[in-house]
């Protein structure tokens, strides 16, 4: 890449870690600031203290010879002014190091607020993309260091480069070309350094989905929702296996970047030093000839060390300002995602009580060849209740999450009370829908906030969370719960109780039951891990609750699916027929071949 580029990428980024810095803490900002210009500033005024030492000790020495004796104080006191001055440089090194401490923690947690916080903005669509995926697993991985990285090596680079100027307005009265000399001798590392950290980066980011396939390895086999199976299937040496040949490809490719890097860090490197002792030589041999005192010899001998490590620790801080860089504009990618469509300010439709309606739905994932849904067209009106039929894959769940505009229709339109959903205010169209879905989370909190997080203006409240017990028949099973509401559930955390499968459906069904204003109740499957009575009554009570309310029921049981008003079958993202259970049963079509399978089956 060109080297203009990378200048421009790295200003860009420093640009932003500053901004980061300051919006984190102008305090520290400034209190960096100011130590790294004292820290840069001392070193060149150690060295002349240096040289006025020597030569303040080699006048004394003349006049000693000369006189037998000769006054102290004008040598004394450069030392100890060196001594001040030298204690002055550790303070503020010292002074850097600790308010580095302090930004790393604030920065990392800043970072990661930005992260999480955006990550709520974002579509599911985009949490269902591998590629966008991967760009939130890498800004996270590197939140807390690298924006922390950059800031310091540009404070670094900002020191040597103080020094390096005092430097050279101490060493320009021996020659600018020895100046010269010593930066040309220090260049190679530098390109070699830009080079290589735009290598160590592409391999980051190239081999990011391996990185999630190993982190996937490592969750499978020592997560607790997976041992179980792991163990039975054995399937822990195949997987240990394949974790293995991963790791030993990345380490392959890691290595021979590190040797790469070092040994061409160490021939360039070599340039350096040969510049170094050039110019030693040259200082040495003025000396000798009589041009320069001492006292200036040692001054510039102590320049050129001090000055060559100072270019190279700033060429060094400069080649890693480009990785850090990098990296942090992947963070920025990540944050400059666009945001899911906001979507409207509705929060009442233009036809109240029209209920649901969808008219010619289509949608296809993002990435699919084919559309999962195809013209879905339907109408749900208040005090009725709609069930969903239909194979695994034939859609069921997409046109769940249409309807929790979750997911988009890339065709036709879902009206609900007369308007779009598109047009409704998020939070006002959230309010009015329940939703259990099939894969609810087992919140590992107290059996009381498994509840409350149904509807977080009740969190808190124990008679809310009673109320919805009752209906969605969690008050049972919490009841038998060591400290009732109060029981961590899941095993998690120290003392949590884990609850059987059914037993967290209740949970999640009454979960459900908290939202009061909600008048769409979507129940994607809340039966599946339900003992047949539980369903009975779950359902007796679900209709005698669903007057004024709309539910849209999704179940493979038909004990359940009869009594819904309506019955849609689906079949590859379609309707293929439709009715209630009366109608479709005589029309013998599907819906009655499968009617019949199940029935069979208990008889
Ligand atoms: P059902 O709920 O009826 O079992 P789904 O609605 O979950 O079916 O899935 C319908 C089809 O959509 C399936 O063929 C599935 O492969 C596909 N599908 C589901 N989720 C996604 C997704 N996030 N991305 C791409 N395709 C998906």
């Amino acid at each position: 890449m060109a080297l203009s580029t990378s200048f421009a990428i790295v200003q860009q980024q420093m640009r932003r870690a500053a901004g980061l810095v300051w919006s984190t803490s102008p305090a520290l900002m400034i209190g960096l600031f100011l130590a790294t210009l004292v820290a840069g500033l001392l070193p060149a005024l150690a060295a002349w203290l240096g040289q006025r030492i020597v030569d303040a000790v080699v006048a004394a020495m003349r006049l000693h010879a000369e006189q037998g004796q000769a006054p102290l104080w004008p040598v004394l006191k450069f030392v100890l002014a060196e001594a001040g001055v030298l204690a002055a440089l550790a303070g503020a090194q010292r002074l850097l190091s600790v308010q580095q401490s302090l930004l790393r923690v604030r920065l990392g947690q800043t970072v990661n607020l930005l992260i999480l916080e955006k990550a709520q903005t974002l579509s599911l669509a985009q949490f269902e993309d591998a590629d966008f995926y991967d760009k939130l697993v890498r800004a996270r991985r590197e939140a807390s260091i690298r924006p922390l990285a950059l800031v310091t090596k540009s404070l670094t680079l900002l020191q040597n480069l103080i020094s390096l100027v005092s430097f050279a307005v101490l060493l320009v009265h021996f020659s600018p070309w020895a100046l010269l000399l010593l930066v040309v001798g220090a260049l190679p590392v530098f390109l070699a350094e830009a080079r290589f950290s735009g290598d160590a980066f592409r391999l980051f980011s190239r081999r990011a989905p391996e990185t999630r396939r190993q982190t996937y390895l490592e969750t499978l086999l020592s997560h607790e929702a997976y041992i179980k199976e792991v163990k039975l299937f054995g399937l822990a040496p195949l997987l240990l296996e394949r974790y293995r040949t991963t790791f030993t490809k990345l380490y392959a490719e890691d290595r021979r970047l590190t040797l790469r890097r070092d040994g061409w860090g160490f021939v360039f490197g070599l340039l350096g030093t040969l510049a170094f002792y050039a110019a030693y030589a040259w200082v040495v041999l003025d000396t000798v000839r009589g041009r320069l005192s001492l006292g200036q010899m040692t001054l510039y001998l102590t320049l050129f060390r001090q000055g060559q490590a100072a270019v190279s620790a700033s060429l060094t801080a400069l080649g890693g300002l480009y990785e850090d860089s990098l990296y942090l504009s992947n963070l920025y990618d990540y944050l400059g995602q666009p945001t899911s469509a906001e979507g409207g300010s509705l929060t009442l439709g233009s036809q109240p009580g029209d209920g649901l309606r969808f008219e010619g739905v289509g949608f296809t994932y993002s990435g699919a060849t084919a559309p999962t849904l195809k013209d879905i067209s339907f109408h749900l009106a208040p005090g009725q209740s709609l069930a969903l039929v239909g194979a695994n894959g034939s859609g069921k769940t997409t046109l769940i999450k249409l309807l929790t505009r979750l997911h988009s229709p890339t065709r036709g339109r879902i009206l609900l009370d007369g308007s779009d959903l598109q047009e409704w205010q998020p939070a006002a169209l959230h309010r009015r829908i329940g939703v259990i879905f099939q894969d609810f989370i087992r919140y590992q909190l107290t059996a009381g906030e498994n509840l409350g997080v149904g509807d977080t203006a009740a969190f808190h409240d124990e008679t809310r969370w009673r109320k919805a017990a009752e209906q969605g028949l969690a008050d049972e099973v919490i009841a038998g719960l060591r400290e009732g509401y109060a029981t961590q559930l899941g095993r998690w955390f120290l003392g949590g109780q884990e609850l059987s499968g059914g037993q967290w459906q209740k949970i999640a069904l009454s979960r459900a039951y908290m939202r009061e204003d909600a008048d769409i109740l979507v129940l994607d499957e809340p039966t599946a891990a339900l003992d047949a009575a539980a369903e009975a009554v779950i359902f007796e009570r679900f209709r005698a609750q669903a007057q004024q309310r709309m539910t849209l029921l999704i179940s493979h049981r038909f004990s359940s699916v009869r009594n819904a008003d309506q019955i849609l079958v689906l079949e590859d993202g379609e309707i293929r027929e439709r009715g209630d259970h009366e109608e479709l049963l005589a029309s013998g079509g599907r819906y009655a071949q499968l009617f019949d399978l199940q029935a069979r089956g208990y008889r």
